[in-house]
């Protein structure tokens, strides 16, 4: 290597694909990883470094993909109460979505997306719920633009029941977010969002899939998240739900399941036929007492388990360390067994296949291993799911630029944000009418 480059990260211990590099070194430039070799770097190398982060006591990781959350729910914590999905919806989360402007929507976004890369999440797929306008939605790039994190908005969407939208509009403000906001820069990515199978019409859930497929992207709807909801689809259409998402042709790659919780034999089978992927998220589930999924059997039918949060009014935070165990201890509580899913599966699941390899995207978290909770650390990924808390996100990459360093962000000042959040949030409640 001859030439200068952007950032070497040294003396930490750098997660592959075949082990631990203890110590390790990461060369990344332009965006990308384009050297990870063992050892000390070499004083050649740390001489065309522009930048060099001393990764020392710390596990060098791939960022982690929260891949379910509502951001504008970051305004919502702690309100749920011990109200159980469907009350909860309609007396809380409805009427406060139902209140928001656009610039709490930015506020809230922002709120969450800060959170997320605390907790070392490099990107984020965002349910987007508070569609008004396209304003609404537009905010929630431009907040993760300016923080520099990955974030795919799965604009929400359903054309019955509360809140329903007309199937024209939905195609059309669809259509202009894929136009102008998809790929037009690394970090943005757009998806089709409708909400649940009982808030869906067929055809606007082909006419949508159809157009995310147009361009390249994807469906990623709550599915069977509680008991209730099965009996609902069951009653319409004579159906489970993931049957009547294969009975439409939704079913498939380019189709994201979220919760998965109460599916049955025949709808794992379906999964595992068309290939479609399941994101789980134990803590939500467990906060609503909605149920443990299955996620055991998803794994051992060869079935993609992504981990999510889920968003802050049902989890209450947007920590993918606590979810990471959460989904260790949940899978093997349901299993009654505790040597199904390892830490190293677990891991993966957080990573959403991302890895730290030559010429891959620099999206990389940089991990504290010497905390009072963590040491002595005899085995790192053990460590990583079973002891270590967002608290020790040192340092977060995105697409090769540093947007967390030494705790903090780079790209706003947090305690100001804070401030600002919670006089919006207690000015939304009493609009609300939520005391
Ligand atoms: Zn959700």
């Amino acid at each position: 290597m001859a030439q200068s480059f952007d950032l070497l990260i040294q003396n930490g211990h750098v997660f592959t694909e075949t082990g631990w590099l203890s110590p390790g070194y990461v060369v990344i430039d332009s965006g990308c990883i384009r050297q990870i070799k063992n050892g000390e770097a070499p004083q050649e190398i740390v001489s065309l470094a522009k930048r060099v982060i001393n990764a020392s006591g710390m596990a060098v990781i791939p960022g982690l993909t929260n891949a379910h959350t509502h951001l504008c729910q970051t305004f919502m914590r702690g309100l749920a109460n011990g109200r159980p999905l469907l009350s909860w919806l309609k007396e809380l989360i409805w009427p406060l979505q139902a209140a928001m402007g656009s610039s709490e929507v930015a506020l809230a976004a922002t709120l969450g997306l800060v959170e997320n890369l605390h907790s070392g999440v490099t990107h984020v797929v965002n349910h987007h719920k508070i569609t008004h306008t396209l304003e609404h939605t537009q905010v929630v790039c431009q907040a993760a633009q300016k923080i520099g994190i990955r974030c795919t908005i799965a604009r929400a969407w359903s054309d019955r029941g509360s809140g329903a939208e007309g199937q024209r509009a939905i195609l059309d403000e669809l259509e202009e977010l894929f136009s102008t906001c998809h790929n037009v820069s690394p970090l943005i990515r757009i998806a089709n969002g409708p909400l649940t199978p009982w808030r869906a019409t067929a055809e606007t859930l082909q006419r949508t899939h159809a157009l995310a497929q147009h361009y390249n992207s994807f469906t990623h709807i709550h599915v069977a998240e509680t008991r209730d909801e099965v009996q609902m689809t069951l009653n319409e259409t004579g159906l489970r739900p993931i049957a009547w998402l294969d009975a439409l042709g939704v079913l498939g790659t380019d189709c994201q399941i979220v919760h998965g919780v109460w599916v049955d034999e025949q709808e794992i089978s379906l999964l595992r036929e068309r290939k479609s992927l399941v994101i789980h998220c134990p803590v939500s589930n467990a906060v609503l007492g909605s149920g443990i999924a299955p996620v055991v059997q998803f794994l051992q039918q060869d079935i993609q388990v992504l981990l999510g949060t889920d968003g802050s009014a049902s989890n209450d935070t947007q920590d993918m360390f606590e979810t990471m165990k959460m989904a260790l201890c949940l899978g093997r509580v349901k299993a009654l067994d505790p040597m199904v899913l390892s830490p190293q599966k677990v891991l993966e699941m957080g990573f959403a296949g991302k890895s730290i390899r030559e010429n891959q995207p620099a999206d990389l978290v940089l991990v504290e291993l010497d905390s009072s909770h963590t040491v002595p650390v005899h085995d790192i990924v053990s460590a990583l799911i079973l002891c270590s808390r967002s608290s020790d996100v040192h340092t977060v990459i995105v697409d090769g630029k540093i947007v967390l360093e030494n705790h903090q962000i780079c790209a706003l000042d947090e305690k100001a944000l804070i401030q600002e959040c919670n006089h919006a949030a207690k000015k939304l409640l009493e609009r609300a009418g939520i005391s």
